[in-house]
């Protein structure tokens, strides 16, 4: 489906749309180079996938690049990222080399030439050694929650963030003591994607029933990779305290990214707790399977996203586009978008979480309530126009050190 910036007009209305084509105008001399660190699953890749193509159609020179990576450099960058998340890590000097080793690789074979290269999370971060080579403005965005992080992990990672012209950090609570500026943008989800477009009810339903799961009695779902930090086992506690007091069946459904190599080995864990329970399904999902992630959201009566840990969750903002009620762990960026009682549930706990559950599944009305404020809060804060805005304006402002940056969606902290 090609993506054309008018076509969301109808959705935030036009101010908003001629707003970006007048900073477009602003910034279009400047080509935008994102790097990341895998194409396909995971937050970063959503985002990108359909935000690049809107910034090409606003007339902005866009690339996206991957770099790349062996099994051993992913396996020390997921021990980075569960240690920045503030977990117990074993942190060895050698996996300081294999980063150090994959970083000369990507050094040698990637291209930087953006004037404004934004370098998504800490894989690619030590690209910054090429910065006095090729000039240009260099950002560093992470995406994770960093607030509480393992002090070793961090200061190897510091070194290279401090090259950094600026840093953007998804919420303030993130921020960290730098040299370097640093910006708060939230990130944000695409309405007209097939992840998030509206669907007839009779799709929603037949995609529910062709996975095996009873569309006429209430599902509990969750959608995410098999992470640990997204805590599919506390999910299935929830359901089983849950539903001894209210029918349900619970959907737990994910894929893997190229750059997590531990997903197997937690759906291993999840599909041994789900034993042989008729009402949980466990579905492993390929890489674009959007149509039906929408379907089975659509179709669920509650999402959870139960995070231990969550840089910000588009989870649950998909979830809460598509006025669902919303249960989910009271961490990170998912307490941005879960305004308890209002526009969802923050729990700290499986028995949190299975209380709320019973709560909204014996209450049409109130799942009603918080699905509708829900969608207005995506509506206003997180879609993907203005996201793109808030790039404009930092492309702006590294050409101009006069730019207005408080106009920022996040503001700096
Ligand atoms: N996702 C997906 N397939 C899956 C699991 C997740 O497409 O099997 C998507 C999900 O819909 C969301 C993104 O991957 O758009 C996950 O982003 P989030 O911020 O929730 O978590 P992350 O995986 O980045 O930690």
């Amino acid at each position: 489906m090609s993506t054309r910036l008018e076509d969301y007009r109808q959705i935030v209305g036009s101010e908003v749309i001629d707003e970006l084509l007048m900073l477009a105008d602003r910034v279009r001399h400047l080509r935008l180079q994102h790097i990341n660190s895998t194409s396909v699953g995971g937050g970063v890749a959503e985002i990108l996938t359909r935000m690049v193509p809107l910034l090409r159609d606003l007339g902005i020179d866009t690339t996206w690049d991957v770099i790349k990576g062996n099994q051993a450099f992913f396996g020390v960058t997921k021990a980075f990222h569960n240690a920045l998340h503030g977990g117990e890590e074993t942190i060895t000097e050698e996996m300081f080399d294999v980063f150090r080793a994959t970083t000369a690789m990507n050094l040698a074979e990637l291209d930087t030439y953006g004037d404004v290269i934004v370098v998504h999370d800490p894989q690619p971060a030590g690209l910054i050694s090429r910065k006095p080579d090729v000039g240009g403005h260099w950002l560093w965005r992470c995406h994770i929650d960093v607030s509480t992080p393992d002090p070793r992990v961090w200061g190897f990672l510091q070194d290279y963030v401090a090259q950094y012209d600026a840093s953007i950090f998804s919420m303030p609570d993130f921020a960290q003591q730098l040299a370097i500026p640093q910006y708060m943008v939230p990130p944000s989800i695409d309405p007209l994607s097939d992840k998030n477009r509206d669907l007839p009810d009779d799709k929603v339903r037949a995609v529910v029933e062709r996975y095996g799961v009873d569309p006429d009695r209430p599902i509990l779902t969750q959608i995410s990779r098999f992470d640990r930090l997204k805590d599919p086992l506390g999910v299935m506690r929830a359901y089983r305290m849950a539903r001894r007091r209210h029918d349900c069946q619970l959907l737990l459904a994910g894929g893997g990214a190229s750059d997590d190599p531990e997903g197997a080995e937690v759906l291993h864990e999840v599909r041994e707790a789900a034993g042989n329970d008729p009402d949980i399904h466990v579905l492993e999902l390929p890489p674009f399977s959007d149509l039906d992630i929408n379907a089975l959201v659509r179709g669920s009566t509650i999402v959870m996203q139960k995070s231990i840990k969550e840089g910000f969750g588009l989870t649950v903002t998909e979830a809460l586009w598509k006025k669902k009620p919303v249960i989910g762990g009271a961490v990170g960026g998912i307490r941005l978008q879960l305004l308890n009682g209002v526009t969802g549930f923050l729990v700290h706990s499986p028995e949190g979480a299975a209380n709320r559950a019973v709560e909204l599944l014996g209450d049409p009305e109130l799942r009603d309530a918080v699905g509708t404020a829900g969608h207005e809060h995506v509506k206003e804060n997180f879609l993907t126009t203005r996201h793109i805005r808030d790039y404009l304006l930092l492309m702006l402002a590294m050409e101009h050190d006069d730019t207005d940056l408080s106009l920022l969606t996040g503001g700096t902290p």
